[in-house]
């Protein structure tokens, strides 16, 4: 017996197998979804003791500077009432607990709305924030304001689509059982009409990846901020232009393992394709504002000046300070791999970071 069956998670793998024997293989789109899905509800992933960390576990100084940016845009547009901090997958609500408490000293006092799937994590968001306003999705999130959006390490979590180029034209990358372990196979059905036009005659074994649910959410973000104002922060890896190859990854415990091991207890991710997500946006009554890497972004709000003010009050976390602050700029750790692709309603300002 694999260990899969031991491992927490197990029903879902047995759930998959049992649905991919009765029905045939199934999409990696949904393969993911239903993982995730999983994944999130059960557990409280972030942290030392969890699977990842992401930024704002890593320091204060990342909300902060976010919540620095969001007050900025905001007196800059004349501070308009009421306004919304609108967060996507929020996870233990501590970036927008920094965010909050450092736009509060400019002013900046917005009603709370986290659109949050997991139950688990909805509880510690909770009690980080007190009492906030959980949606499933943007659809109920407020229209009488301007909304002021970040997400991070959400778009990277959605499910996506994987196109192969066989020798038969292009097929979905699909999962499908081999005996009883878990495989990646061909989809029967043609999909060339699916791949953009420049890949159509890619070389045979080229892959390409979509992520249907994360345009279908920058649509609705774009379109908010038209009707209504405000502006946003997409903050993920990823790249700023389209690029062929796999970037499906799983991370258990802080390392990587294989996406099909074990599905359900490992966190799926793919790298995020800013390109079009910034497409997407331009095609609305949008400022875009830009795409810049993660270094460059916090470089440029201030963070050096922000770790040594916090090292003044603080001398003896002044190493690990600069430590942290290292693990969120430098090139080698998340400040190139991440980018922060910046939007702002038709009648905002531009905002810092995005020269
Ligand atoms: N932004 C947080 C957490 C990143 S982990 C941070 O930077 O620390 C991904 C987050 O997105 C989790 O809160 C997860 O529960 C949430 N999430 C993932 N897919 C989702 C979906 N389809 N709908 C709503 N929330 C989702």
């Amino acid at each position: 017996m694999s260990r899969d069956f031991e491992a927490p998670g197990s029903d879902h793998a047995e759930m998959v197998r049992r649905l991919i024997r009765t029905h045939g293989p199934i999409s990696l789109s949904r393969f993911m979804g239903e993982s995730n899905a999983r994944y999130y509800a059960g557990k409280d992933p972030l942290g030392a003791g969890g699977d990842f960390v992401t930024a704002p576990e890593v320091s204060q100084m990342f909300g902060e500077l976010i919540g620095l940016w969001l007050a900025d845009m905001w007196i800059a547009a004349g501070r308009p009432q009421p306004v919304h901090y609108v967060e996507l997958g929020p996870g233990r609500g501590t970036l927008a607990k920094d965010a909050l408490r450092s736009a509060k000293r400019y002013g900046l006092e917005p009603s709370v709305h986290l659109v949050e799937g997991s139950p688990v994590l909805r509880d510690i968001q909770q009690a980080a924030l007190g009492p906030v306003n959980f949606h499933d999705d943007l659809t109920s999130v407020p229209a009488d304001g301007p909304l002021l959006l970040v997400a991070n390490e959400f778009f990277d979590a959605l499910p996506i689509r994987q196109l192969v180029r066989s020798a038969d034209g292009w097929r979905e990358r699909m999962v499908g059982l081999n005996e009883e372990r878990l495989v990646f196979v061909a989809g029967d059905q043609p999909m060339d009409a699916a791949v953009p036009p420049d890949w159509r005659e890619a070389t045979q074994g080229t892959l390409i990846e979509t992520c249907p649910a994360a345009a279908a959410i920058m649509q609705e973000i774009a379109a908010r901020l038209s009707a209504q104002g405000g502006a946003a922060l997409v903050i993920d890896y990823g790249h700023t232009e389209l690029r062929g190859g796999s970037t499906l990854q799983a991370v258990r415990e802080h390392r990587k393992v294989d996406p099909l091991a074990a599905p359900g207890a490992a966190d799926l991710t793919a790298y995020v394709d800013f390109e079009t997500l910034a497409r997407i946006a331009r095609a609305h009554d949008v400022r875009w504002l830009g795409t810049v890497s993660q270094g460059q972004w916090l470089t440029e709000l201030g963070i050096d000046m922000r770790a040594e003010g916090l090292a003044r009050l603080a001398p003896e976390y002044a190493e690990r300070l600069q430590q942290d602050k290292r693990r969120l700029v430098a090139d080698d750790q998340m400040g190139l791999i991440f980018k922060v692709m910046g939007l702002a309603g038709p009648r905002w300002p531009g905002g810092p970071g995005f020269a």
